[in-house]
């Protein structure tokens, strides 16, 4: 039987329990280097650039959990886009979700673009994406939920698009993190996530990772992480693999949180649209709850002015005004001036990002208290 998936972030299939002493918190190998046993022998690490023994053994959980192959650690979500993006050649063509982080759109139109690569920006979830499948066309990269605008993609049916079409299908993962959502298993290729979000979940460290169960992309990206020099450092693969082992627990709770403030924010006069896929309303419900076990704990909302969604911003407390998201602490953003201020203005408003739009990460406080802050706050708003 395949263990469940709180076991998962706990304890690796066919680990050898008896090592390190039988430590139970997995050593960290502040190391650089290795001394080799003899010429022409190696104890199997030499250099930890290539690899290190902390890093390896957080691998081995991103990819158990995700039911890849292999899995890589870098030291930031977009280094792990960036490392991914060396296995395309110039000339190639990416079909992408518009409406994705912003800092993926600044590395494709600023870097990728650069190198050759072309793109063309589509809703996934409405449009046909296989009219636009090209000669050179050679992956698909979606997000699901999208970021900011929570819109769902069935992915199991671009998945078939892909196989069919002969084209690598990559799913950023970061908003339901593996705990709810595993892409591989629905047809993706490769599934890319911000450790620094539900992974980590504590606010505390960046890192990144790409998964994939393809013998082919494993064996370039083995290449490339040593060669490009960006994997993750051992003390911050050990806080990684120390915030999974509450991965799971973390999960239900923020996204028990999240249902209850999104109902509590649709019936506020002053909120015009919820984004949350964890209401039956929401035009993507029947899809994630066939292929996720978990709604999230994003959610974004529009009020009725920019005066009013400023007034939030500058009066919230417990709840902090900060980018990022995951982490156990709730945080409010402003996707237009902050984490999406770099995606062009008239891609911004065609995807629905307005100066009224407000992106909320619930965190697992008391979800009493993080009502009782925004009750106080919008009984001020004009
Ligand atoms: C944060 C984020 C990234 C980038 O990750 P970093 O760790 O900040 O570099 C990529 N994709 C999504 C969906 C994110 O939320």
């Amino acid at each position: 039987m395949e263990r469940g998936d709180n076991t998962k972030c706990l304890h690796l299939a066919n680990e050898d329990t008896g090592k390190h002493y039988g430590a139970v918190s997995y050593p960290i190998y502040q190391t650089a280097t290795y001394a080799h046993p003899g010429v022409g022998q190696s104890t199997g690490y030499d250099y930890s650039r290539l690899q290190n023994p902390t890093r390896e053994h957080l691998e081995k959980y991103i990819a158990q959990l995700e039911s890849g192959k292999d899995a890589f650690a870098l030291s930031s979500g977009m280094a792990a886009i960036t490392l991914l993006f060396e296995i395309f050649e110039p000339g190639d063509h990416i079909i992408a979700e518009a409406d994705l982080y912003g800092g993926s759109i600044r590395l494709f139109n600023n870097v990728s673009k650069k190198n050759g690569y072309e793109f063309t920006y589509l809703t996934c979830a409405n449009d046909d994406i296989e009219k636009h499948i090209k000669e050179n066309t050679k992956a698909i990269y979606l997000e699901t939920p999208t970021n900011p605008m929570m819109r769902v993609t069935d992915i199991a049916a671009v998945a078939e698009i892909a196989k069919r079409r002969n084209l690598i299908l990559i799913v950023d993962n970061t908003f339901l993190s593996p705990y709810f959502q595993n892409p591989l298993k629905l047809g993706a290729d490769v599934v890319i996530h911000s450790g620094t979000k539900f992974l980590g979940g504590h606010n505390d460290t960046l890192a990144g990772f790409i998964v994939t169960a393809n013998d082919e992309i494993i064996e370039k990206l083995r290449f490339l992480i040593k060669t490009t020099g960006a994997g993750l450092p051992p003390f911050d693969a050990w806080l990684l693999l120390r915030g999974i082992k509450t991965l799971g627990i973390r999960m239900e709770r923020a996204g028990k949180n999240a249902l209850e403030i999104a109902k509590w924010l649709k019936n506020q006069e002053h909120v015009l649209d919820v984004y949350y896929p964890g209401l039956p309303d929401h035009p993507g419900h029947e899809i994630i709850k066939k292929q996720a076990r978990g709604f999230g704990s994003m959610i974004t909302f529009n009020v009725d002015s920019k005066e009013n969604a400023l007034k939030i911003l500058e009066k919230v407390e417990l709840i902090r005004f900060a980018e990022s998201l995951g982490g156990v602490e709730t945080l409010i953003t402003y996707p237009t001036t902050q984490t999406h201020a770099d995606v062009p203005e008239e891609v911004r408003i065609k995807n629905g990002i307005t100066d009224r739009t407000l992106r909320l990460s619930t965190g697992i406080e008391d979800v009493e208290d993080l009502i009782e802050e925004l009750e106080s706050i919008f009984e001020e708003l004009e």
